[in-house]
């Protein structure tokens, strides 16, 4: 008699937008769940340009990219894959229509057979929590045990928390996630003392792509500058920085881009700010203005690079090394001027009490 094979169950996830937010949350709780992940391969050139075909040029960089994604899961074998629609993360804070209508999207522009697993989450409507959003995630496999699902969803949150813990130390995305992967912590102690230092902002799909990117923080290194970012900000810190520019909370993504910005403009520590915003991005481009206009009454020098699929790698470092070499001069200036300031203080006569009463 032949044996009968159990059918592995296996979903697909994206390495592009959410992925950058929720992919250890993902991997703890599917794996917990007994369901195999397999990731899309990281961006390329190709990815994008295989994206921006199937879109309207208009379309954002990161959606052409998440359609790459797609795309390379296909042609990798797999036919279930994970396209959330992450509607609110927090009573009326929302994402961006493009993130919550990600799984419409697709389908209207993959036209191939395969299986969206479309999980709404949506914190403004009553009965859309997290467990309802899961539920929806693993009813496909026919996975409907509320208790198993609990226990899979704190699998989910220590994988989470222990790598927020780790990037928020500093430590790299890729090392941040392989160490939570495996149950590790793991801090960075970096004692470097850098002379210049910078506050990176830009959704965390923007920042940890490295594509997208283009490896900014190598490059930062190598230029003997620190990098900072939203990401090693507490949820107090960036809810302080937002209503410290005068913003309302609304976007979900003001966390990453107004918040960073509203704290980092008053960090002493922080010479200047450097955004990346996604080519055809509204919530982007309002943002990047409002941090442009506040780094003008801070006195703080700001970098807005903006990319899209064409953009190239060396126009992209020429910007940053003028822009890091502007700071290298301001701040020597900056010394200098403090110096002569003391040396002029010294040699000033002093003013004593007779003198004053003569
Ligand atoms: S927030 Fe901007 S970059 Fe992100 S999906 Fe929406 S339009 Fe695109």
């Amino acid at each position: 008699m032949p044996t009968e094979t159990k059918k592995t169950m296996q979903i697909g996830i994206p390495r592009a937008m959410s992925y950058y937010n929720y992919f250890p949350f993902w991997y703890g709780f599917f794996e917990a769940m007994g369901i195999d992940i397999v990731i899309s391969d990281k961006t390329t050139k190709q990815t994008m340009s295989q994206g921006s075909s199937l879109v309207v040029s208009e379309t954002c960089l990161p959606i052409k990219v998440y359609v790459g994604h797609i795309l390379n899961l296909l042609e990798k074998g797999v036919d279930t894959i994970f396209v959330p629609s992450i509607q609110s993360i927090e009573h009326k804070i929302y994402n961006c229509s493009k993130i919550r209508g990600l799984p419409d999207l697709i389908r209207n522009v993959v036209k191939k057979d395969f299986t969206i697993i479309e999980a709404t989450l949506d914190k403004s409507e009553k009965n859309h929590g997290l467990y309802d959003f899961l539920k929806e995630a693993v009813a496909p496999f026919g996975i409907t045990d509320e208790k198993r699902i609990k226990a899979a969803s704190k699998e989910g949150w220590k994988v989470l928390n222990n790598f927020k813990i780790m990037l928020n130390s500093g430590l790299s995305f890729e090392k941040a996630l392989n160490y939570a992967k495996k149950g590790q912590v793991v801090i960075s102690n970096n004692q470097k003392t850098y002379p210049i230092n910078v506050a990176v902002l830009a959704h965390s799909y923007n920042l940890f792509d490295d594509r997208i990117s283009m490896k900014i923080f190598d490059k930062l290194e190598k230029l003997d500058v620190r990098a900072y970012t939203a990401e090693q900000l507490s949820i107090e810190q960036l809810q302080e920085g937002i209503s410290s520019l005068g913003s309302k909370l609304y976007w979900a993504n003001e966390y990453e881009m107004t918040g960073g910005a509203g704290h980092f403009l008053q960090d002493n520590n922080i010479d200047g700010i450097i955004t990346i915003n996604a080519f055809g991005c509204g919530p982007d481009s309002i943002m990047v203005e409002r941090i442009s206009r506040a780094a003008r009454k801070f006195n703080k020098p700001v970098l807005n690079l903006s990319v899209d699929e064409q953009t190239g790698e060396a126009g992209f470092i020429t910007r940053i090394e003028a822009f890091t070499d502007m700071l290298f001069r301001k701040k020597r200036a900056s010394i200098i001027n403090k110096i002569n300031i003391n040396e002029n203080a010294k040699h000033e006569p002093s003013t004593t009490k007779e003198s004053q009463h003569r």
